[in-house]
Formats: structure tokens, C-alpha cells, sequence
């Protein structure tokens, strides 16, 4: 990887990817070893991308996306002893004890899926990038407008300077400015609720198991990380998550011990509290000309699926795929019929897994009697019926 200097002719490039969160970079990797010129811009200074902070966020990941991973070479960069292996699923709601069981043996594996913080994610991710002699980091420069017309797109930078690009991907999160800058609206969905996350140790042995209790307007999940510890999730009011992180750490391990019904025995607060919002985007469409979306800046989703990040790498893959068969056929890579296909594709995998996430949130946390018996129905009928347990199980695979 080079870094931008303007001594050097390199303001013109195949692709410029705007944003080095783990999407861009991974999307930049799917060109390692090729002759294509790529840029990355982040706003961030190099050394925050290099040593990214502790967000709270453990991302569990499934089969499919570890095969994407494993395909561009950052699987293997990503020391053993920081994963975590989840070998069983188990969704409650209310008070009941009856749950809802997603097993490994069930998808015929060691395990379910698997857990990495986010930061370890990040920082791994930018030790494979730097290592790439076609990628050049464009740090400390936000990405302030877009231009296109038949040759290029033109990218202006805060820094003052211009770059051109064949094709520009915007991976600038769910609040994409990019997005807007272009014309593209998306459909959101405010919850009105915050999400906490802390990594929490406890005295009872989690058995790499995750557990999601679906509570009446609230949610507690747990998800197993190593030595006894696991990722704490509370989603709840916006009243509720701002006494919880104000509260001393005393008080608040207390209060987990109590929202989880004592099933972890005494628990202790590891490190700090995160608050999040839950805002989800789904963009109106994912490309135009030169232009198009990839990971939360096409699909925001709502975490309580942990299926953002993975619908991530499966949006990606399509686009490297695309973008070499058209490169192979001498196709220019920023015309539309080759983001048209990408588009139709990502949106075909992600239509259906954005729908059921904010249908099942909206279903869970409501209050009304008739929403608390269909919760129960639904749990035992996609516990019992092997065809739709099937399709929740090819979407966890
Ligand atoms: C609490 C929580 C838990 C989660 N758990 C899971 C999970 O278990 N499994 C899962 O699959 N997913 C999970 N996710 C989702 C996952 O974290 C996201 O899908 C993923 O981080 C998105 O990465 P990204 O690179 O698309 O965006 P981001 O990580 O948001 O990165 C965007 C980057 O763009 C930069 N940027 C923005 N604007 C500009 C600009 N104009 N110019 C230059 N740079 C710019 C930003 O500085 C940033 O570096 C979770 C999310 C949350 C909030």
C-alpha cells in the first residue's frame, strides 16, 4: 500500500472506495494482485485506522462469510485466539422458559458461526491492506462530492485536492453522505431505541451458546466470547440505555445479574459501556452510473440479527466477481449494465433478510396481547416445521 502524496502523478485510479471501515478495506483486498489502481479515502488519520479503538461491537460471523474472508486472504490474518466459536443459538420470550434452538449439528458444522470483536476485525484488516502495492490510502481527506459523466468520476477532497476514478464504491456507513450527495435516498427505520453493548464476565460457563431473550419493548442477548466472558446486549428505550450507562459499574452488574435472571450467576463489567442507535437503511438503489454502495451505505441492518457485516461480505463478493468478468470481457467496469447486476443480485440475498429483521423487532418488543401470543406461535412453529426452520438455518450458514 502507498499513501497519497501529490508530488507522485497518482490522482487518477480504476476504482476510489470512500471509507476504510472493514467494508472498504475488504472490498479493496478483492484486488490484491491484480494491475487495478485503487484508492481508498477515510477521514481518519492513519494511525486511528491502524490502531482502531475498542467499539463494544463482537461481530459474529457465519460460515459463508469466513469463505469470503479465507478467498481474500484476511481469514489467516486473523490470530485463532481472538475467535470464539457459538455452537448453539437459543431465542426466548417474555418469561418463558421454552426456546427457540438453532444447533451446529443442525447445519451439519463444528459450530454455528463465529465471534471477533470488531476492533481486532479492523486492525487485522488494515495489516493485509498495507501490504498491498495497487492500493493507495488517501488519509485525513473526506470525501466531499462526486461528479460523473462518460469518462470518469471526478472526487473532491477536503484536503483541496481532485482524483478521478473508472468507478466510485461508497462504503461510508449507514448515514452514507455519499449516498445522499448522489441522489440516492434510502428507506430508514428510526426504533426510537438505543443498543448497549459491554463484554461482561461471569461466574456460570456460557458453553458457547448465544442467547437472545426477546423482553416486552426490550431485548437482553448474550453472545459467548473466550475465557468465560461474553458480549452483553441490552436494546432498550432511550430512558432505559442512558440510566445503564451513567450507572456505576457496581450497580450495573447487579442490574445484569438481575436482567438475565440470575442464569449467569454473579457477573462483572469488562472494560467500558457503548451506546449505539438503532437506525436501519436499506438505499433505494445500490448503483448509478460509476457510482455504486457496498455494506452499511447499501444495507444498515438492525443488529439484533447480527447479520450486517455478513450481508456485507456477500454484497462485496458480487461486486468483485462482477468487476473482474467485466475487466476480462474489456467492459468498462463503471457503466451500468455491470453495477445493474450487481445490484439486482445483492439486492435478491438482502430484500428478504432487512424485511424479516425489522418485522421480527417490530413483532418482539410489542406489548399488545395479540403480538405476545403470535410471538409464542412463531417460536414453537419454526422450532417444529423443518422447512421453515431450513430457511432460518441457510440464512445463519
Ligand atoms: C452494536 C452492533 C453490533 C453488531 N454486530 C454484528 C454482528 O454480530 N454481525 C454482523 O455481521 N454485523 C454486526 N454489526 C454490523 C457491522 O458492525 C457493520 O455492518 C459494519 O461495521 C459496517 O462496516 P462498513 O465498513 O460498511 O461501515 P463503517 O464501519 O461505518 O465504516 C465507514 C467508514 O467510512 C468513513 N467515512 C464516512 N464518511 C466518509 C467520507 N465522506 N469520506 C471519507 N471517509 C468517510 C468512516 O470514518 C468509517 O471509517 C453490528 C453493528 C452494531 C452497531
Amino acid at each position: 500500500m502507498s499513501f497519497y502524496s501529490k508530488e507522485k502523478n497518482n490522482s487518477l485510479f480504476d476504482i476510489v472506495i470512500v471509507g476504510a471501515g472493514p467494508t472498504g478495506i475488504a472490498f479493496a483486498c478483492g484486488f490484491a494482485d491484480t494491475k487495478i489502481k485503487v484508492a481508498i479515502i477515510e477521514k481518519l488519520p492513519r494511525e486511528v485506522i491502524a490502531n482502531p479503538k475498542i467499539d463494544g461491537r463482537e461481530i459474529a460471523l457465519t460460515h459463508r462469510s469466513v469463505e469470503v474472508l479465507k478467498k481474500l486472504n484476511l481469514w489467516n490474518c486473523i490470530s485463532s485466539k481472538s475467535i470464539s466459536t457459538i455452537k448453539e443459538a437459543r431465542v426466548l420470550d417474555g418469561d418463558s422458559k421454552y426456546f427457540l434452538n438453532f444447533d451446529h449439528e443442525e447445519i451439519e458444522k463444528d459450530c454455528l458461526g463465529y465471534l471477533i470483536p470488531n476492533y481486532i476485525i479492523k486492525k487485522n484488516f488494515y495489516k493485509r491492506l498495507k501490504k498491498l502495492s495497487n492500493i493507495t490510502l488517501i488519509n485525513k481527506a473526506e470525501c466531499l462530492s462526486v461528479h460523473v459523466d462518460k469518462q470518469y468520476a471526478s472526487i473532491k477532497l477536503s484536503n483541496g485536492k481532485k482524483i478521478k476514478a473508472s468507478l466510485v464504491v461508497a462504503a461510508d456507513s449507514r448515514f452514507s453522505k455519499i449516498r445522499s450527495k448522489m441522489g440516492i435516498s434510502a428507506f430508514t427505520s428510526d426504533f426510537d431505541k438505543n443498543m448497549i453493548v459491554c463484554r461482561m464476565e461471569h461466574e456460570k460457563p456460557h458453553q458457547n451458546v448465544a442467547y437472545e431473550f426477546f423482553r416486552y419493548n426490550e431485548t437482553q442477548a448474550s453472545l459467548p466470547y473466550i475465557k468465560d466472558q461474553s458480549g452483553i446486549i441490552t436494546t432498550a428505550t432511550k430512558d432505559i440505555t442512558s440510566a445503564l450507562i451513567k450507572m456505576d459499574n457496581k450497580k450495573f452488574n447487579r442490574e445484569m445479574e438481575s436482567r438475565f435472571n440470575n442464569f449467569f450467576g454473579k457477573m462483572r463489567l469488562v472494560g467500558k459501556r457503548y451506546s449505539y442507535p438503532m437506525i436501519t437503511a436499506y438505499a433505494k438503489k445500490f448503483a448509478s452510473h460509476r457510482f455504486t454502495l457496498i455494506g452499511d451505505a447499501a444495507v444498515g441492518m438492525h443488529p439484533v440479527t447480527a447479520q450486517g457485516f455478513n450481508l456485507g461480505l456477500k454484497g462485496l463478493k458480487i461486486l468483485i466477481d462482477e468487476i473482474k468478468a467485466a475487466i476480462k470481457n474489456k467492459t468498462d467496469i463503471g457503466e451500468i449494465e455491470v453495477l445493474g447486476n450487481y445490484q439486482s443480485k445483492l439486492h435478491r440475498i438482502a430484500a428478504p433478510i432487512y424485511l424479516a429483521t425489522n418485522s421480527i423487532i417490530n413483532l418482539y418488543t410489542s406489548t399488545i396481547l395479540p403480538a405476545k401470543i403470535t410471538r409464542q406461535f412463531i417460536l414453537r412453529f419454526v422450532n417444529t416445521v423443518k422447512p421453515v426452520k431450513q430457511t432460518f438455518l441457510n440464512i445463519l450458514k
